[in-house]
């Protein structure tokens, strides 16, 4: 039995059995990514697309994905490699590929408009010595790191990976404790710890998901923008639009007039907020 620490959860791992995120695992008594290495998704993407928006504008970055992820959103849009669950058929068939080969592959795109790498599509951190290790070899060829997160990871992880992280798009999925513990089993608390750490070591911007009657008061909004204009009012916030899907069929699509009237009030302390999927 092991203790992981990478998450809030601290789960207790048996000899031979994964955590909650399916993806770490204990062998010999130590916990260890059962992920390294192994890739689900790979393309090459406009850095728009992470979504960031104040840094590269313009530029390509390679996008990998491996699976796994340590919170149980019902709303998922990965979740055929984000829930355990669902991801199981890929501990076997992922394909794996070293930090050198991933590097290499990142090079190589540089004639495309490359500018690095991101790591995304399933949370990253879960299997961060990874993301630490790759992003080490991508600054010796000179290019950029970037992540896309939920920003649910403990601070001794975010030291570990943060001289190699120039940009960061991190998940403030709500600023309801409620909402975090009861929809989506997470800690409001450990993300924002984790944004106002990031934000001292390199670019960050922020993606809200806006669901109708979960976090789609005026009020709520008003908070969350507040404490983000309390670490900069620099820092860029993105208000996206809610399509049902996965587990979360029950509803409609935000109203696009509903995330136009939260971004103007982000904007009350924000300088830079963008509306997303409208
Ligand atoms: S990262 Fe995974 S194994 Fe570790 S505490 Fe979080 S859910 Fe559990």
């Amino acid at each position: 039995m092991a203790e992981c620490k990478v998450c809030f959860r601290h789960c207790n791992i048996k000899e031979g059995e994964r955590g909650f995120c399916g993806v770490r695992k204990v062998q010999d008594g130590v916990v260890t990514a059962d992920n390294y290495g192994k890739i689900t998704s790979l393309a090459l993407d406009p850095i728009e697309k992470k979504p960031l928006r104040r840094f590269h504008p313009g530029s390509m970055i390679l996008s990998a994905g491996s699976y796994g992820c340590n919170l149980r959103c019902p709303f998922c849009q990965n979740y055929e490699i984000s829930w355990s669950e669902e991801a199981k058929r890929f501990e076997s068939e992922a394909e794996r590929i070293s930090p050198e080969e991933l590097a290499d592959t990142a090079a190589y795109y540089r004639d495309r408009g490359n500018i690095g790498v991101a790591f995304t599509y399933n949370e990253p951190l879960v299997g961060y010595e990874f993301v630490r290790d790759t992003a080490r070899l991508v600054h010796e060829k000179g290019m950029v790191n970037v992540l896309v997160t939920n920003g649910m990871a403990d601070l001794s992880v975010l030291k570990e990976i943060l001289p190699w992280i120039d940009a960061m798009n991190i998940d403030l999925k709500s600023f309801s404790g409620d909402f975090y513990r009861n929809l989506i089993l997470g800690d409001l608390e450990m993300v924002k710890t984790f944004i106002a750490e990031s934000v001292k070591g390199c670019h960050v911007e922020i993606t809200t998901l806006i669901i109708p009657d979960e976090n789609d008061s005026e009020e709520e909004m008003r908070r969350l923008s507040s404490w983000v204009a309390g670490l900069s009012p620099e820092i860029p916030l993105h208000i996206s639009r809610f399509f049902p899907r996965f587990h979360m069929q029950d509803r409609n699509a935000t109203d696009v007039k509903k995330i136009y009237r939260l971004a103007e009030i982000a904007r009350e302390s924000l300088q830079y907020v963008y509306t997303g999927n409208c």
